[in-house]
């Protein structure tokens, strides 16, 4: 495993961390629940896990602090508060400081690493501006949890929500894998020269890149998920696939401080794990380029109108 600085928290993470969406049946149920990948990716270096209580309506979180019972040690846990349900959210001061004394009971632990306001896009930015990180940064006092982040959709707004108030790091999804590199242009050097530690989530574009395709819950438009199933044959065909290709291309990524990935399974630990220090081909890379081309950076409305980005669909 490679360990890369998340930002100026100090903290050393793995270049590919545990999306635990899963563990909360948000890509279907799981067999079990879901300890043996999570002990898969420990054994293999794997040492930055994020979940939310959102994930299954704290189904995530509560497999996952079972899952790291004797384990707590040897990770650094990152949860969420402000979203708790399709269209529940809630970044008050009370609601915010119940959230972090519940998340700590079912993950069974003292202390989070990383708290993270989930999905900012849904809020008008004042409250996360003047109610939400200064919240967060009495927590940090309490020592409840160590470092403060944002997580969102839109790159403009957490860009702008990161200049106008310090934050640690930033999650951002979809947004630098093989159907959209715009993090790279629009937050990363940003980021970098603020020394805010950067979280590329969701670079199998939350089950688009892969065979099986998206839940039926995915936002992207119809165009996104067919031209990705016909990126996927054409891997297929030429003896790869379609997910080895986008982690192994998401991978080359130095930029990034940590690679999330949602598990759902041993075998996708040990096999995601096992492209660590590969390279895509070069040549059946450039063709599934060219087919995404045609939709290369789409991006889809989500959250409240006034933070989409410029050019969102839907
Ligand atoms: P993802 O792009 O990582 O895709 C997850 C899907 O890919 C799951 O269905 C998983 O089973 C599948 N998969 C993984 N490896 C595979 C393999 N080798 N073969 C076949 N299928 C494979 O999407 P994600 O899980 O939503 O994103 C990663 C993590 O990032 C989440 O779990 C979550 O922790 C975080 N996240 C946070 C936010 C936010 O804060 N707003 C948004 C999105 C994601």
């Amino acid at each position: 495993m490679i360990y890369r600085q998340l930002g100026r928290t100090g903290l050393q993470v793995s270049i590919i961390s545990f999306g635990a969406a899963p563990l909360g049946n948000e890509y279907g149920s799981i067999e079990g629940d879901g300890k043996r990948a999570v002990h898969a990716a420990i054994e293999r270096g794997v040492n930055f896990f994020d979940t939310s209580p959102y994930y299954g309506r704290t189904l995530s979180e509560t497999r996952l602090g079972q899952a790291l019972h004797g384990y707590r040690d040897r990770v650094y846990l990152a949860t969420k508060g402000g979203r708790y349900d399709v269209a529940a959210f809630d970044f008050s001061v009370e609601r915010l400081t119940a959230s972090v004394d519940e998340s700590l009971k079912r993950l069974q632990t003292d202390y989070i690493d990383l708290y993270q306001l989930h999905d900012i896009e849904f809020v008008p930015r004042q409250t996360i501006l003047d109610v939400a990180l200064p919240t967060l940064e009495r927590l940090r006092e309490s020592g409840k949890i160590r470092f403060i982040g944002i997580t969102g959709y839109p790159l403009p707004l957490l860009r702008e929500v990161a200049e106008a108030h310090p934050v640690d790091t930033i999650l951002s999804y979809c947004h630098y894998n093989l159907m959209n590199t715009s993090l790279a242009r629009v937050l990363i050097p940003f980021a970098r020269e603020q020394q805010i530690g950067v979280i590329n989530a969701s670079v199998l574009h939350m089950g688009v890149l892969t065979d099986a395709g998206a839940p039926a819950w995915h936002p992207a438009p119809t165009i996104i998920h067919q031209t990705a199933q016909q990126a996927a044959a054409l891997a297929r065909e030429s003896g790869t696939d379609i997910t080895t290709l986008a982690l192994q291309f998401a991978l080359q990524n130095d930029d990034v401080d940590t690679t999330l990935v949602g598990m759902r399974t041993e075998t996708e630990v040990i096999d995601n794990l096992t492209l660590l220090g590969t390279v895509p081909d070069e040549e059946v890379l450039a063709r599934v380029r060219e087919i995404i081309a045609p939709v290369e950076g789409v991006t889809w409305h989500t959250g409240l109108r006034e933070n989409d980005e410029p050019n969102a669909v839907g």
